[in-house]
């Protein structure tokens, strides 16, 4: 097999709680992710040539040793360097759906579609668990990326845990087009305000984790109670973007007046995603936030909450 095309769903965080900071400089986080159905495309294609290229129209997007799916394949190629030898390089192709610098996680399913690809490629039998540990190397958001679905990511991230999958509820993504949030900035300006509230006691750590490991929204998800679910909906980082992004902060407020479940920043943000019980009441209530807030640089999304990561694009 020379050639190998995959589907690389978005995220969204249902809970982001901020524990503590980390000798390794990376937050300690309970969250709980879970993948949607906005999805980008990768075409891997192994050229037979020593050149990595990268193909992508979306701008945005970094062509160079920067972007995470070309980090994804260099790292594949250090990991096993006479398979690489054997194949040659790679021309990887991204068809960008999911929005840039988003809080979608959008470079993060791109690497683990390209880890899973070149899996697929030189048929290496490499387990998912492997794979992910692979992936951890790159990025804390990487090894979810892969396995996708509802699952409580603990440490910086990168520890999983499957929880029941959602996929019964709606969800409508908005972002304004030329906003984005620096999540390092998120994260320092988060630690300046509250580092004193941090847990450095590895013992309160474990007890912080097992509280959500156990607790309401957990147990909501599980009977796949969407207006439970959107009650227990946190975002600890919303409390230094919100105020410093208004738009931001607005565009959750009318989501919540006109209707939704629940409304809430995905990751760090700027992208707001507002659940809905169905297909029906989602699109309403896009139209009718979109015609309240009438910004042509707002986009939106609508799509369902979905149990997969990266899949083969059959
Ligand atoms: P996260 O939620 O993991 O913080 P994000 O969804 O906010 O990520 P990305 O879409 O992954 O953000 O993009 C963040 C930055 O990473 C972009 O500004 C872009 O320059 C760079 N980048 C690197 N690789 C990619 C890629 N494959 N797709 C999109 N952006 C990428």
């Amino acid at each position: 097999m020379r050639s190998f095309s995959l589907i690389a769903p978005a995220k969204i965080n249902l809970y982001l709680e901020i524990i503590g900071d980390r000798p390794d400089g990376y937050h300690e986080l309970v969250m709980i992710m879970q993948t949607v159905n906005l999805c980008d495309r990768l075409d891997l294609h192994a050229n037979g040539t020593d050149r990595l290229r990268l193909h992508c129209q979306n701008p945005e997007v970094p062509l160079d040793e920067t972007n995470l799916a070309y980090k994804a394949a260099k790292l594949m190629q250090q990991e096993f360097p006479q398979i690489a030898a054997n194949f040659g390089g790679l021309d990887i192709t991204i068809d960008k759906s999911i929005p840039v610098a988003a809080g979608l996680a959008g470079g993060s399913s791109n690497a683990a579609a390209v880890l899973v690809g070149i899996n697929q490629i030189w048929s290496l039998g490499l387990t998912v668990p492997e794979l992910q540990i692979l992936a951890a190397k790159l990025g804390s958001d990487i090894p979810f990326s892969i396995s996708g679905g509802t699952a409580i990511a603990t440490g910086r991230g990168e520890q999983l845990d499957s929880i029941h999958d959602l996929d019964n509820l709606w969800v409508i993504l908005a972002k304004h087009r030329n906003l984005g949030v620096s999540t390092p900035w998120a994260y320092n300006t988060y630690k300046q305000k509250f580092a004193h509230e941090y847990l450095s006691d590895p013992h309160d750590v474990k007890k912080a984790v097992s509280k959500v490991h156990s607790g309401p929204l957990v147990k909501a998800i599980s009977h796949k109670n969407g207006v439970e679910i959107a009650k227990l909906l946190h975002n600890d980082l919303e409390k230094v973007v919100l105020p410093a992004y208004p738009q931001v902060a607005q565009l959750r407020s009318e989501f919540k007046e006109a209707g939704v479940l629940g409304a809430m920043m995905s990751g760090s943000g700027p992208t707001v995603f507002a659940l809905c019980e169905s297909e029906n009441q989602a699109t309403k209530i896009k139209e009718k936030v979109q015609a309240k807030i009438a910004d042509p640089e707002l986009d939106f999304w609508v799509t369902k909450l979905c149990s997969h990561g990266i899949l083969a694009n059959q």
